[in-house]
């Protein structure tokens, strides 16, 4: 059987790590800059703190300086955005990321509001969505950059294709849909009202699925050849059963893989696809802010 091309996120997203790396060491020895970047996180959410555990680990593996703020799950909203806006003081940090979901007395739009657009290396500000919408420089969400990174890679101009990204996030499918009209794809986002998605997915050359319906995507959905992107997640408890007994979990994309990828020409795996794309591109964003605010680009 024919078997589309396996994106491997994996890969890519260490080799883009390696090249941050490079380029925070000439920041440090040019410009004596270090890229620093804050992550705050609010609780003890298991899956959070692994989370931000890796981003802490893989901030300092590229060079950077990385601080870590944990608060505990009553933390009052004000004590929360007092942090935000001793970071965004803070000459040392040049990203700001508040882990969410945050506890529900606390309002994310007013945390992502206090956040310095210009340290707001998650693209979630009203500023930089604006800015991306407009087509001037912004930082932008950090899995929809991953995903546009692998797509440029695997599909190389991206012109005219027509893209078809399922889910309307602020997070993911808005941005994932601005990015692919920016490198002038045809667009069309498709949500939970949609008529007839697997017809709509059907036109697409660029599939993106972003939705968190375990393999809600089918292989009579997908046009022979097209290339598709998996952002979903859905948490299941271990095949073995002692290690889901162990609390252990797999993770399944929106994409049934195997059917899919018989018909597709290219798709990224879950896990391995864009998941280990997020982190990379966070640093990424955090090298870019870390420029923008020292005036050097
Ligand atoms: P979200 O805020 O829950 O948005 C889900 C979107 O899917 C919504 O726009 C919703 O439509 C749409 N949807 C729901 N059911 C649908 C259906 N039956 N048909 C078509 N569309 C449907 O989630 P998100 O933050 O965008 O994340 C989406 C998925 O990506 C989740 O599984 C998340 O875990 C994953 N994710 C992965 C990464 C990564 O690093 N790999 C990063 C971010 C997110 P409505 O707007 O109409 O409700």
């Amino acid at each position: 059987m024919a078997q589309g091309k396996l994106i491997d996120g994996k890969a890519f997203a260490a080799d883009l790590r390696a090249k941050i790396a490079v380029e925070v060491a000439e920041l440090k020895a040019k410009h004596g800059i270090t890229p620093g970047l804050a992550v705050v996180l609010v609780g003890e959410d298991p899956a959070s703190q692994v989370y931000v555990r890796n981003k802490g680990e893989q901030t300092l593996a590229a060079g950077m300086h990385s601080e870590t703020v944990r608060l505990p799950a009553e933390v009052s909203q004000d004590d929360l955005l007092a942090v935000v806006a001793r970071l965004n003081a803070d000459p040392k940090i040049h990203g700001v990321l508040v882990q969410f979901p945050v506890p529900d007395h606390i309002s994310q739009m007013d945390v992502v509001a206090a956040l310095s657009p210009d340290k707001d290396v998650d693209g979630l500000t009203v500023t930089n969505a604006g800015r991306l919408a407009s087509g001037l420089p912004a930082l932008t969400p950090c899995t929809p950059l991953g995903c546009m990174m692998l797509l440029k890679d695997v599909v190389g101009d991206l012109t005219g294709k027509n893209a078809v990204v399922i889910g309307r996030s602020n997070l993911m499918g808005k941005p994932m849909a601005q990015m692919l009209l920016a490198a002038d794809c045809t667009v069309t986002i498709a949500h939970s009202r949609s008529k007839d998605l697997p017809g709509i997915v059907r036109q697409a050359d660029i599939v993106v699925a972003a939705v968190g319906r375990a393999e809600m995507v089918k292989a009579d959905w997908i046009k022979p050849g097209a290339t598709v992107i998996d952002v979903g997640i859905t948490r299941y408890p271990a095949r073995d059963p002692e290690a889901a007994a162990a609390g252990k979990t797999r993770l399944v994309g929106d994409v049934a893989f195997d059917e899919v990828r018989a018909v597709a020409g290219a798709i990224t795996p879950v896990p391995g696809g864009v998941g280990p794309m997020t982190i990379a591109c966070l640093l990424a964003n955090t090298v870019t802010a870390a420029k923008r605010l020292s005036g050097i680009a």
